[in-house]
């Protein structure tokens, strides 16, 4: 067309995961959480005012950057309200990458980084993981301006654990962006890095631990200045008020939080264990998705029988994913449906 910068023309951008229809089809392809979300959520929701949607939000959302800084253990200027984890990305990678400055992660992850690289004209330093998905040593040697670690890791399921990540931006002279899309699922945060490193920006998301995926929301933990910087990037009013108010009501129902994430563990573990039994490859997961590894058959044809049978998984055809499928954890009957497929599948 020529209307478009060069690297817009020849950018493919970001391919969403699958959004079926049908509603007797089993939807386990992009790590939405199978329960609701709280009912203090559905409550807000009946009260939204006329008013609330005559009148611009608040554009930084200062009560719930209150609620979140009690909760992960800051203060409200660590927090960045965001119009769900990806925006935050967005916004990071106009902050800091062009073209002279470019953006570092160990592979395989979430394949939006790259498409963001591509669209701000930054070269990427992909570096890959060991077989164990251990932190790849050469990531301190990138001097990278930007260097991400989703962790847990997307679609691996692994963890890094918070001292090593800490080690890690002590060594950086860059920004390190820890994406903590799935860390509700996990043992242990990063949110606290914040008050010893002025280099690191943790992303929350509400779309998997809160059920939330519908009303984009997530948020930034960064040191004040860090949050200041990228106050100047985000859009003046990048969250409105129905989703602030959501958001709110969400966070500080953590009674609610605590049970359906604990369940969506025990389910996924449980998954594990019978995936193995039907000699699938699964590493121990700490998000609420796993990755299995086909063995006997090919992931690819399992997959399109999967959807034979109105289940739709996640795969892959990447380089070193290729024989592997991401599965989303859903309920312990849902998880137990895609055995039964997968049995009869295999046999
Ligand atoms: C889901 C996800 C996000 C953010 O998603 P939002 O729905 O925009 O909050 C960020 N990183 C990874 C790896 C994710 O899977």
């Amino acid at each position: 067309m020529g209307y478009f910068r060069q690297n817009i023309e020849k950018v493919k951008g970001y391919e969403p995961g699958f959004q079926p229809k049908e509603t007797e089809v089993l939807k386990l392809n992009t790590n939405e959480n199978p329960y609701p979300p709280s009912p203090a959520v559905m409550k807000v929701l009946t009260e939204i005012t006329a008013e609330q949607l005559r009148r611009y939000p608040d554009p930084i959302g200062d009560e719930f950057r209150e609620a979140a800084a009690q909760i992960d253990g800051v203060r409200p200027e660590n927090i960045m309200c965001c119009n769900g984890g990806d925006d935050l990305l967005t916004i990071a990678f106009r902050a800091f990458c062009d073209e002279n400055r470019p953006v570092a992660y160990p592979v395989p992850t979430y394949s939006l980084y790259p498409v963001l690289a591509r669209l701000q004209d930054a070269k990427t330093i992909e570096v890959p993981f060991d077989g164990e998905f251990n932190l790849p040593v050469k990531l301190t040697k990138t001097n990278a301006a930007l260097t991400i670690v989703c962790n847990p890791n997307a679609p691996s399921g692994s963890f890094i654990s918070v001292g090593e990540l800490a080690s890690l931006a002590d060594e950086l002279s860059g920004i390190l962006l820890i994406d903590e899309a799935y860390v509700d699922f996990a043992d242990e945060n990063c949110a606290a890095l914040v008050r010893e490193f002025d280099n690191v920006i943790v992303l929350r998301s509400m779309s998997k631990g809160y059920a939330l995926a519908g009303i984009r929301f997530g948020y930034a933990i960064a040191s004040p200045d860090v949050i200041a910087g990228l106050m100047k990037v985000k859009d003046s009013y990048n969250v409105d008020a129905v989703a602030i108010a959501i958001a709110i009501a969400a966070i500080k129902d953590r009674e609610y939080f605590k049970q359906t994430t604990e369940d969506v563990k025990k389910a996924r573990d449980l998954l594990t264990e019978k995936l193995r039994d039907l000699n699938f490859k699964v590493p121990r997961s700490y998000a609420n998705f796993v990755l299995a590894e086909a063995v006997n058959c090919q992931a690819s044809v399992i997959y399109d029988k999967l959807v034979q049978s109105n289940i739709y998984a996640r795969y892959f055809d990447l380089s070193g994913l290729s024989d592997k499928l991401r599965i989303t954890v859903g309920t312990t009957e849902q998880n137990d449906r895609v055995i039964l497929a997968l049995k009869e599948i295999l046999s």
